[in-house]
């Protein structure tokens, strides 16, 4: 097993976890007094979206694993180019090279 791969791995079991702790906080939303427009609800709702965001990092990993195995991981999606190292190393789970990712914004 790489190393990546390792890295990969337990990134999306940390993620995982954040998700099921943030899945909890969001169902004892009657806790937080929904409805009721108290500071509470801000805190649900910025649950809500890191949940959302983690969803999407979980799906990226995932998606980095898959790469992996297909022996194409580290490749940019949109030009072709082998991803920079050092990129990899902060974001293992990254499908752009930094210009591409530069140019989607
Ligand atoms: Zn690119």
């Amino acid at each position: 097993m790489s190393s990546e791969q390792e890295r990969l791995d337990q990134a999306l079991e940390e993620t995982l976890v954040e998700i099921k702790q943030l899945n909890k906080k969001l169902e004892d939303k009657a806790d937080y007094g929904l409805g009721k427009g108290g500071p509470t609800i801000y805190e649900w709702e910025f649950n809500l979206a890191l949940r959302q965001s983690l969803e999407a990092k979980a799906k990226s990993i995932r998606a980095a694993l898959r790469k992996m195995q297909e022996g194409s991981y580290g490749v940019c999606e949109v030009c072709g180019q082998e991803i920079d190292a050092e990129r990899l190393a902060v974001l293992p789970h990254t499908t752009h090279c930094i210009k591409c990712a530069q140019a989607r914004r």
